[in-house]
C-alpha cells in the first residue's frame, strides 16, 4: 500500500527525520493562506499523487509571491499525472539545495533481507544514474540480527561526508530510517532527494513508503490512510466476498476454480494470443451464489469483452456450476460472450444444461475454449 508523500513525511517526522515545514491543500485559496503562514518567501507546490516522477511531469513548481502561487496551484490541481489526478497540493517552505542524495531501505528477494540502498547523485535522475553508472550506487544487506547500529550507520556516513557533524547526520537519518522502516512493516522507506542545503543541514525533501499490505492488521493507523484506485477497489471487494481477484490489463475476463488452473488459463490466453483481464479464483465450491457474484465483478470491468469461465469439477459438481451459471446470466443483463470449459464430475449433465441456453458456447477441451475466447475478442491474432 502506497501513501502520499505528505503522510509519509509525518510518519518521517514521528521518527525524528527532519523534513521541511509544509502545509496540504486542496485549493489555489489554501494555498495562498498557506503561503502566508510559512516563514519564508520561497515556496515549492508539489502535486499530491500515489506515483512517482512528479518533478519530471511538471508536478513540482517554486513560488516567490502570492500570484504565482495562485497560478501553479491552479495549474497543478488541474493536471492529471501519469492517470492521477491531482487533487492535493503540499505547499511547502522551499529550501536552497547544495546537493542531492538517495536513500532508501527495501525488501531484496535474491538476499531475502532489507537492503540499504544509498547514493550521492540522488535526485530526479536516479533512474538514469542507476542504469547508466550503476557503481554510483551502494547496495548493503542487512543482516537481521545485527541491524543498523553507530558504528554501521557511521561507516556509510563517512562515504558521504568528512566533517563530523555531518556525518552525525547522516547517521542519524539512517538509523532513524531503518527504525521507521522496520516498525511499520513497510517495504520501501525511500527519502530522494535528501538534501544537504548550503548552511550543512540534512533535510528530507522528498517521503516515499510502500507498506506491506499482509502486515496492515498490525498497522490500522496506516490502513486507515488506504486510498483505492479504481482496481485496488474492485480487488477489495472481490476479497471481501471470498475470492482472490487480481485485475489485468486485457479484454478476457477470467473465471477458473483454483489458482493453479486460474494460471494456466492465463498462460492459455497468452500463448493463443489472447490477453487475460483479470486472475480469478473463485474456489471449490460450485454456491450458484458466488457465481453471481463473480459473473457481476467481471462485467463490472468495461475493457471486458468475453468471460472464459474454466472449471474443472472433481468435488466441485458440474451440474451445480451450470445451474449457478444460468442462474446468474438470467439475473445479468448482458451481450457479452461467454465460453465455458467444463470437465469432471457430472460433466456431460453440465454441459447438457448449458447448451440448452443460447448464452453459452460450450467446450470440452482447455484449448479448444482458449482458441474460442482468444477468436471472439476483436483484434485477437490467432
Ligand atoms: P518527484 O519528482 O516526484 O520525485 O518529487 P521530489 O519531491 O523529489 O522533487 C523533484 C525535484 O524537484 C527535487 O529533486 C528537487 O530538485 C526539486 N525540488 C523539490 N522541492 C524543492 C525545493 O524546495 N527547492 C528546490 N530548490 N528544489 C526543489
Ligand atoms: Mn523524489
Amino acid at each position: 500500500m502506497k501513501v502520499h508523500e505528505y503522510q509519509a513525511k509525518e510518519i518521517f517526522s514521528q521518527y525524528g527525520i527532519p523534513v521541511e515545514q509544509h502545509v496540504l491543500c486542496h485549493t489555489a485559496n489554501e494555498a495562498i493562506k498557506a503561503y502566508q503562514e510559512i516563514v519564508t518567501d520561497k515556496v515549492a507546490i508539489k502535486a499530491q499523487v500515489l506515483t512517482g516522477g512528479r518533478g519530471k511531469a511538471g508536478g513540482i513548481k517554486l513560488a516567490n509571491n502570492k500570484e504565482s502561487v495562485r497560478q501553479y496551484a491552479n495549474e497543478i490541481l488541474n493536471m492529471t499525472i501519469k492517470g492521477f489526478p491531482v487533487k492535493q497540493i503540499l505547499v511547502s517552505e522551499a529550501v536552497d539545495i547544495a546537493a542531492e542524495y538517495y536513500l532508501s531501505f527495501t525488501i531484496d528477494r535474491n538476499t531475502r533481507s532489507v537492503v540499504l540502498i544509498i547514493s550521492a547523485s540522488g535526485g530526479i535522475d536516479i533512474e538514469e544514474v542507476a542504469h547508466k553508472t550503476p557503481e554510483k550506487i551502494i547496495r548493503y544487506s542487512i543482516d537481521p540480527f545485527i541491524g543498523l547500529p553507530a558504528y554501521l550507520a557511521h561507516r556509510f556516513a563517512f562515504s558521504f561526508f568528512k566533517q563530523n557533524e555531518l556525518v552525525e547526520r547522516m547517521s542519524s537519518i539512517l538509523q532513524k530510517l531503518y527504525k521507521t522502516f522496520i516498525e511499520t512493516d513497510a517495504s520501501l522507506a525511500e527519502i530522494n532527494p535528501l538534501v544537504l542545503t548550503p548552511q550543512g543541514t540534512l533535510i528530507a525533501l522528498d517521503a516515499k513508503m510502500v507498506f506491506d499490505d499482509n502486515a496492515l492488521y498490525r498497522h490500522p493507523e496506516i490502513h486507515a490512510l488506504f486510498e483505492p484506485t479504481p482496481e485496488e477497489r474492485i480487488e477489495v471487494t472481490a476479497k471481501n466476498r471470498g475470492f482472490s481477484y487480481v485485475h489485468m490489463d486485457g479484454n478476457i475476463g477470467c473465471m477458473v476454480n483454483g489458482a493453479g488452473l486460474a494460471m494456466t488459463t492465463m498462460d492459455m490466453i497468452k500463448l493463443h494470443g489472447g490477453s487475460p483481464a483479470n486472475f480469478l479464483d473463485i474456489g471449490g465450491s460450485s454456491n450458484p451464489v458466488k457465481v453471481v457474484e463473480a459473473m457481476k465483478l467481471l462485467l463490472n470491468d468495461s475493457k471486458v469483452e468475453v468471460v472464459f469461465i474454466n472449471i474443472f469439477g472433481g468435488i466441485t459438481r458440474c451440474d451445480d456450476v451450470a445451474l449457478g451459471l444460468i442462474q446468474a446470466f438470467d439475473q445479468l443483463q448482458t451481450d457479452i460472450p461467454v465460453i465455458v470449459r467444463l470437465t469432471g464430475t457430472n460433466e456431460n449433465i453440465g454441459r447438457g444444461l448449458l447448451r440448452d441456453h443460447s448464452h453459452f458456447q460450450v467446450a470440452e477441451t482447455m484449448n479448444e475454449a482458449t482458441l474460442l475466447a482468444v477468436q471472439s475478442v476483436k483484434g485477437g491474432n490467432v
